[in-house]
This record gives C-alpha cells, structure tokens and sequence, in this order.
C-alpha cells in the first residue's frame, strides 16, 4: 500500500501533529478494543478532509470516517489505510437566534450544554450520548423519546469525490439508527440545529432527570459502545438477553453487563474476537429462545 506517499502528500498542507501513524484504536474508542490505524487524520478544516479524499483516491488506498468512536467495534489487526476521525479538532459552535450551527466534531454533550446556556429546548435528549454531531446524524441517535430527526434543519455535507452540498431534513431519510448520509457513505461536515425557546430551569431539569435514568440504568464505568443491538419490533433486546439467562455470561474480558444487559463492557482486555464471539452467542439463544433475530447496532469496522 501507498500509504508513506499518501503521509508525506498530506503533509504539504495539514500540520504534521494531525497525522497520527500507526495509531492504536483502543485509544480512541469507547471500548478500549481495536489494533493500530496505518494513519489517521485530524482535520482542522474543510479543506483538509477534501485534499485526504483526493490523496486516498490518487493513491488507491482506502479510507474511513470517524467520529468519537462511541459506537465502533475496531477489530484487532487494526484499520488499513486512513482513518479521518472527525472530533476535537473540528468542533466549532455557533448560536443564530434559535438554531446552533456546528461543525461535526462537536460532541453531542457540549451541544446541549450550549442550548441550555442559550435557554434552547429540543436537544435534552441528546445530553448523554458520547458521540459527535457527525456520528449521531449518520446514526439518527436517540433516547428517551428524542431523535436528531426531530432536530436537524439540514447539513452540510461532502461526497467521496470532494463535492459538498445542503441535505435538508427531509432528504436525510432519517430512520430508526439510519439515515441517507449512512446509505450513501458520505461525510458530514457542519449542521444546523433548530430548537425553540425554553427556560433554562426547565432545560436543567430534564437534563437532571435524563442524567440520573441513565446513570441507574446503564453500565457507564466499564468501557463499552452503549446499546450492542437494535431495538427489535416490540421487543427490548436487553430484556430478552436477560431473560435469556446471559446477564453477566462472559467470553474473555468481553461480557455481558451485569447492570444492563443490552450493553457488552469490556472488563479489561478484551479483544474484538470476544467481542463478535460473544454477540454470537446472545443472538443464537435469542433467536432460540424466543424466535427473535439481533440485530448489531454497533459498527464493526478493520481487518481480524
Ligand atoms: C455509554 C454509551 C451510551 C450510548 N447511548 C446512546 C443512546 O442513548 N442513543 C444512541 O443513539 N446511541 C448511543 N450510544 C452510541 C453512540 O454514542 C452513538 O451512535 C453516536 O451517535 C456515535 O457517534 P460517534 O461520533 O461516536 O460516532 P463513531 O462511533 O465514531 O462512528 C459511528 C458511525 O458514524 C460514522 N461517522 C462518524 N462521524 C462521521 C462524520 N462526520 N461523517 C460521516 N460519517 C461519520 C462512522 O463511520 C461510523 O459508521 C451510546 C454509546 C455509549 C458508549
């Protein structure tokens, strides 16, 4: 592969310290599991992200995205190519009036501490969920009754070739943990968030409220990637895998969690091999048990 041509391309224009080679991914995702990147790319500006897509085409070799890694299994071999991980470094915010503008990288959680600053209501629900903008609209991220669905007025967004345009609400196709921008892999760069009016102990108070379900509910000392599968049709997946009698049921340092059994936690070290093992198993007594297939909400991404 070319990626010592393609590193040394990339540095002309985008500082050295934001080419990362041969990076582990347990460094950079929520559940500490993943072998090295060849490369990974921390694009400070639109035009970085245009002259990596160009590069990575010039030179044939492949490339994917990233965000916080709050909802990515990385395999164990690691990623060949380049990963462009959207976060940190492009992560600007803007109010106007009643809608928040922000790159990307922005994580979800400085977002609706912004709103509430601005006494915007509308993006509560998102308070606790560990990703970037980027990553929940290609996820249509929710909880407790709240989708970006209900809040994106439209985004920015670039294609493989380095093309960006506009998609409104609407042309997202946004669906149940889906989206256009997911089908069609492309990269979003900026949104804009439309929210309304509210006070700001109002705001707090669902925040508050959110906060404490979440922290009674889920498993949020041990390193994990949230919700492992789909919400299956009229089904919870964590109440069948507990009823299922695998609350707890462990391969490696890969297990299912004792608090939440939607969730796999990585005890220490476990590896993505565990990871995929242990998914296998709680699909297979699901689907024995109870006729219901799992669906992964997880994004499984490298070379095993
Ligand atoms: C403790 C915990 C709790 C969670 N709770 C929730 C919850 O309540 N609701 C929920 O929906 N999710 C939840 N999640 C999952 C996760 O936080 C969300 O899916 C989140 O939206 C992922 O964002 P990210 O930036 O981490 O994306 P990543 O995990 O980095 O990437 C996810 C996908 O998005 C793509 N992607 C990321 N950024 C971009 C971009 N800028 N352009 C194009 N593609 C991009 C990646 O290629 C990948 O396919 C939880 C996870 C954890 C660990």
């Amino acid at each position: 592969m070319n990626i010592n041509e393609v590193y040394k391309e990339l540095s002309n224009i985008i500082p050295e310290e934001q080419l990362l080679r041969d990076e582990s991914m347990k460094d950079h995702t929520s559940f500490r599991i993943g072998g090295p990147a060849d490369l990974m790319v921390l694009p400070s500006e639109v035009e970085h992200i245009r002259h990596t897509l160009k590069v990575c085409q010039k030179w044939n070799v492949p490339f994917m995205v990233m965000g916080n890694g709050s909802n990515l299994l990385v395999m164990d071999k690691g990623i060949r190519g380049v990963v462009i991980k959207i976060a940190n470094t492009f992560n600007g915010v803007w109010i106007e009036g009643c809608c928040i503008r922000a790159q990307s990288g922005a994580l979800l959680s400085v977002l609706s501490k912004k709103a509430l600053q601005a006494e915007l209501k509308g993006l509560e629900f998102a308070s606790g969920i560990p990703g970037t903008l980027g990553g929940a609209i290609v996820m249509n991220a929710g909880a407790y009754g709240g989708e970006m669905k209900d809040v994106v007025a439209r985004a920015k967004v670039m294609d493989a070739q380095g093309n960006d345009f506009y998609l409104r609400n609407a042309e997202l196709e946004f669906g149940y943990r889906t989206s256009y921008v997911q089908k069609k892999g492309l990269i979003v760069l900026e949104a804009e968030l439309a929210l309304s009016p509210g006070r700001y102990e109002d705001i707090k108070a669902v925040i508050s409220e959110l906060t404490r379900r979440r922290q009674e509910k889920q498993p949020l000392s041990l390193p994990s990637a949230g919700s492992v599968f789909m919400r299956p049709p009229g089904y919870f997946a964590g109440k069948l895998i507990e009823e299922a009698g695998l609350k707890g049921f462990r391969i490696g340092d890969a297990q299912v969690s004792e608090k939440h059994a939607g969730f796999i936690v990585n005890l220490g070290n476990a590896t993505a091999k565990d990871v995929l093992a242990l998914i296998k198993v709680v699909q297979q007594r699901v689907k024995e048990k109870y006729g219901v297939e799992l669906k992964p909400e997880i994004r499984v991404v490298g070379e095993g």
